[in-house]
């Protein structure tokens, strides 16, 4: 049997609460090896110092650029924030290291984009809002859903660190809703807010309403109304480990793709 070669990442926010359990993550996976870390600070620093993840090696670089023409790295796996998530996936791009994106806060249009110029250079990749298998099942059902029950309401529920509204994944199930609902818009025709922004975020009729609260850390509810019943899709991320199967699977999953995908429910059998 062929050996599979063992693929070397970098992780772009080490401290964060995502990247710090991604960096654990790789501390226990035999294929995947660390090599660097990008950071706002600590230049120079060994990763295993800065992060308590003993045992690793890679150092941490302040600048990206230095990291890529430096280290040989694979796979750039990104849980920052929208704007240095947006600048991190450019240049793993222009480097041609492949990137596994957790941070939120990609239009369609910005997915295209990247998708273009990674076609071009048969690169793959993965931008995903959600890695946690059940919410992203939670999604699927969803679009099964919808189908017969077009009147539906999506509640999310993440800490109060959190921020973007709504969701990335509320956006994702949304999005994906509308391809199997009749477009309807939700509620009474002649319903009013007497407090501007009740009834939530309007997506192509349906409601998204954001919960921020101490104590959640991310959970989801798709809530169908018919004819005398409801049915309700719920999942609930109790912790950051729940995200960690999806992005172990997407790190080892992009070094067969040749171009970027949107969702993890795209590469799940
Ligand atoms: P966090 O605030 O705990 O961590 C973000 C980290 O990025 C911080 O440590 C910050 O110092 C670091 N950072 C900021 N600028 C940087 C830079 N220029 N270079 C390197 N690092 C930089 O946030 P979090 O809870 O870990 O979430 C991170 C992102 O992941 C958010 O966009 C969040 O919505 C998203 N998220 C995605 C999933 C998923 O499954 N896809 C799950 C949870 C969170």
């Amino acid at each position: 049997m062929k050996e599979k070669k063992e693929i070397r990442v970098a992780v772009a926010g080490p401290r964060g609460r995502m990247g710090l359990e991604t960096i654990h993550m790789i501390a226990q996976a035999p294929e995947l090896k660390l090599v660097a870390a990008i950071d706002r600070s600590h230049d120079g620093a060994r990763v295993a110092d800065v992060t308590g993840a003993a045992g690793l090696d890679g150092l941490v670089y302040t600048d990206i650029d230095a990291c890529f023409s430096k280290e040989n790295v694979d796979v750039l796996i990104d849980f920052t924030n929208p704007d240095v998530g947006k600048h991190n996936l450019q240049k793993a791009i222009d480097y041609g290291v492949r990137p596994v994106i957790g941070t939120s806060g990609f239009t369609n249009d910005e997915v295209d984009r990247y998708r273009r110029q990674m076609d071009e250079k048969k690169l793959g990749g993965i931008i995903a809002p959600n890695f946690a298998i059940g919410a992203v099942l939670v999604m699927k059902f969803s679009q099964m859903a919808a189908k017969y029950f077009p009147d539906a309401e999506i509640i999310e529920l993440h800490h109060d660190k959190k921020k973007d509204a709504p969701s990335g994944t509320a956006i994702k199930t949304a999005e994906l809703m509308t391809k199997t609902r009749e477009a309807k818009q939700q509620g009474a025709s002649d319903e009013k807010e007497t407090l501007p922004g009740a009834r939530g975020a309007d997506y192509d009729g349906m409601r998204i309403h954001s919960v921020r609260l101490p104590g959640l850390i991310a959970h989801q509810e798709v809530l169908f109304g018919g004819k005398g019943e409801l049915l309700t899709l719920r999942h609930d991320s109790m912790d950051r480990a729940s995200f960690m199967t999806g992005v172990h699977y997407a790190a080892t999953t992009v070094m067969d793709l040749e171009t970027l995908i949107y969702g993890l429910e795209n590469i799940l059998d």
